[in-house]
């Protein structure tokens, strides 16, 4: 066993182990074995917190805006500046490549801060003149204590999605990452401490989602939630928020389509779709999981796309050439598999993948799953209808633009598209009709952190991003003048 740091809670600006003097095992999913202790964090804590956040709320709403977009921008660059650490932390916590983490999650969680810590100063509110009898302006004041909830999949990268427009509108914080991946959350409060964050302004609280989260929901203090997470917890939140009238922010499950037509650009569409399908061992919201491929190219694609995942190297996160490492526990990989049984017990035959794959020690007891594609499934069964957020994509031919929509719109959820096709009229037509809240054209993950990003359905409700999220963390207020 390596090292067994342990972690503990940030709150009024310091550094404190839970009220109940539990700790819980923190594994290191690429070998299966633990290397921290977090806190087991209770409701004492969550009170504690926002305690500690309501006190501080009057000094920072009533900071100067620039005063505010400067601490911003320097715990922005307090992560930029122990990029390495954050990175291994990244990766030993999650099981991720280093490089994913390198390229994708820490730089995210950088910007996250950065176009926060500026876009206030740009955020300006709405005026309504009434001709010959006045006019309206609207006011938007910061909430209060805002609780954010995150998942552990884009672990850092999603906890400052959330945190960094709720501070940057004048909110105070209580935050809870996944206690399956608190690692990066926990540097974040040591960076905070570090570049004199005001306490209580942040408070990060390690624990369980069924205690931890549970005490952040319920607290009659914290004001509005935002939350990622899976579907079912979404659920449970909204009806346990609903009748508080809490401000609510949902982002939850997806099980996206990634619509290939014969005409696009097939070298593209490839390399791109060994990436939807697979990136961060597929357990991203955004995966396209199942994937319709126009019949005419079926086979083609089909050879192409085994071809190429089975030359993908699963192997230790810290290595360079890795491009898929470690599911995020051995329960998700149990439960990974048992989809990958379902799958075929409902008919699909496995073209790659399929198994749970041996690394040598000391990383054998790690959770490891071979890149998976499945074909000949209908496109209403329950692997094709259930999200599994694991390395699994399946194959289904389609014959019509009106039929593979049918497919594709299809489930309970609608969060985001992937449509490939050289035909802009088709392009439009397409996107337009798919039953979700983000669409990808000949392209995969862009990201633009202006654009609304969010789904419909039983993907959750609201939007985050840009204007969206200055908008949830504030409160408006109209105010009438007459002439
Ligand atoms: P969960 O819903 O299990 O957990 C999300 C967070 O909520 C965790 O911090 C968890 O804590 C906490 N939590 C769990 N139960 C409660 C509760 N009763 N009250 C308050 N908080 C609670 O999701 P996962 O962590 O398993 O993440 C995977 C899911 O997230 C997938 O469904 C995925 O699609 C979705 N997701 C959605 C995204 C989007 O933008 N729409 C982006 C990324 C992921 P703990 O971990 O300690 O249990």
């Amino acid at each position: 066993m390596r090292f067994m740091k342990k972690l503990q809670n940030y709150i009024n600006g310091k550094f404190q182990p839970p009220v109940s003097g539990g700790y819980i095992e923190n594994i290191d999913p690429s070998r299966g074995v633990p290397f921290s202790l977090i806190p087991d964090s209770s409701v004492d804590d969550v009170t504690q917190a926002t305690e500690a956040a309501k006190n501080a709320f009057p000094m920072w709403s009533g900071m100067s805006l620039n005063q505010r977009s400067e601490i911003l921008l320097k715990l922005s660059k307090g992560i930029e500046d122990r990029m390495d650490e954050f990175v291994a932390a990244e990766s030993l916590d999650n099981g991720k490549p280093v490089s994913l983490a390198r390229q994708v999650d820490i730089p995210r969680a950088v910007s996250n801060l950065g176009f926060f810590a500026t876009a206030v100063l740009h955020f300006a509110s709405e005026s309504h003149y009434m001709e010959g009898m006045g006019i309206n302006y609207t006011t938007r004041k910061p909430i209060g204590v805002v609780g954010c909830i995150s998942p552990w999949n884009l672990p850092l990268y999603l906890f400052t999605w959330k945190i960094a427009p709720a501070l940057a509108t004048g909110n105070c914080v209580v935050a809870k990452p996944s206690e399956i991946t608190p690692y990066t959350a926990y540097l974040l409060s040591e960076v905070a401490a570090e570049i004199g964050l005001p306490a209580g302004v942040l408070n990060i609280i390690h624990g369980l989602g069924s205690k931890a989260g549970d005490a952040i929901v319920k607290h009659p203090d914290i004001k509005a939630v935002s939350f990622t997470g899976g579907t079912a917890t979404g659920a449970y939140i909204a009806k346990t928020a609903g009748p508080m009238f809490k401000k609510l922010s949902l982002e939850l499950g997806g099980k996206n389509p990634n619509i290939i037509f014969a005409d696009c650009d097939f070298e593209d569409m490839l390399s791109t779709t060994v990436r939807s399908s697979f990136a961060n061992q597929g357990q991203i919201c955004l995966c396209g999981s199942r994937i319709f491929i126009e019949r005419s190219i079926y086979n083609e694609f089909k050879d192409a796309f085994v071809e190429k995942v089975s030359r993908m190297k699963v192997g230790i996160p810290s290595d360079i050439d890795t491009r898929q490492g470690a599911v995020v526990s051995k329960d998700h990989m149990e439960k990974v598999l048992s989809y990958i049984k379902l799958a075929q017990e409902e008919g699909g035959k496995v073209l790659a993948g399929g198994h749970q794959i041996k690394l040598e020690a000391p990383y054998d007891q790690g959770f490891y799953i071979a890149p998976t594609i499945i074909e000949g499934l209908s496109y209403d069964c329950r692997t094709n209808q259930e999200e599994i957020f694991g390395p699994v994509v399946t194959l289904c031919p389609f014959d019509s633009e009106e039929e593979v929509l049918k497919m594709a719109n299809a489930t309970q959820y609608g969060l985001a598209a992937t449509v490939w096709t050289s035909n802009l009229k088709r392009a439009h037509r397409v996107a337009n009709q798919i039953h979700s809240g983000i669409v990808w054209v000949n392209s995969w993950l862009v990201r633009d952190l202006r654009t609304p990003f969010g789904g419909v359905k039983s993907s959750g409700i609201g939007r985050e991003g840009g204007w969206e999220a200055l908008k949830f963390f504030t409160e408006p207020k109209n105010i009438f003048i007459k002439e």
